[in-house]
């Protein structure tokens, strides 16, 4: 298992390439990493905090019920929801972008329904996706300012969906994850791309998604 200082830098680093990119501009976003897992122990970033700038002293050690353990100020409102992906999926590592192509992405869908993305080499990039010949289903939960519920809604979403790589929050933003953080960075890299490609190529079919 890595230290809190590693993850703490790992995650920081992290967090101002995500910024550069402008997938979580401002305080949006929030990433976190699986200190240890008996007893759960989450390294997370702290509410409030500009992404431009990210430091390693704005991570947060958070416990099972999502409660500080280690580090000053409060964790991220979406804690609840980070340790509902982790026991879903036993992720090691997991990231939450607010970029413009996974909100209008997930605006589209019915309510309870997902995204579908399918045919492009890109999808080799989730773990253990071995062709283009791949069709994923990223479920959209609906938005809410209630964290524990959103995070119960994420924990239904998932089990309904075990292979999924990621979910979107409608109008809100993606959640993915990964084994380790360089895995879950790759899959930020993966959808957001993927995100964008399908967008624009919505946009330019007339903005329908089928459906005649
Ligand atoms: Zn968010």
């Amino acid at each position: 298992m890595a230290s809190f200082e590693h993850l703490s830098t790992r995650l920081a680093e992290l967090g101002r390439a995500l910024y550069d990119r402008g997938w979580a501009m401002g305080t949006s976003g929030n990433y976190s990493a699986v200190l240890s897992t008996e007893p759960l122990r989450l390294v997370i970033t702290r509410s409030g905090v500009d992404k431009d700038g990210l430091l390693p002293g704005d991570m947060l050690v958070v416990d099972e019920a999502g409660k500080a353990v280690m580090g000053a100020g409060k964790p991220s409102a979406e804690t609840v929801v980070h340790l509902g992906v982790v026991h879903a999926t036993g992720a090691g590592a997991v990231l939450h972008t607010h970029s413009v192509w996974n909100t209008l992405l997930s605006e589209g869908a019915p309510e309870g329904g997902s995204v579908e993305i399918a045919g492009y080499e890109m999808l080799k990039g989730l773990r253990d996706v071995a062709t283009h010949e791949h069709t994923e289903q990223v479920p959209v939960v609906e938005n809410t300012q209630d964290y524990e519920r959103m995070a119960r809604d994420v924990e239904a979403a998932l089990s309904a969906h075990p292979e999924a790589h990621g979910l979107l929050l409608r109008g809100h933003g993606l959640y993915t994850w990964g084994r380790d953080l360089a895995e879950a960075k790759r899959h930020v890299e993966v959808f957001e791309f993927l995100f964008e490609v399908v967008s624009r190529s919505r946009a330019a079919a007339g903005g329908h998604d089928g459906g005649g």
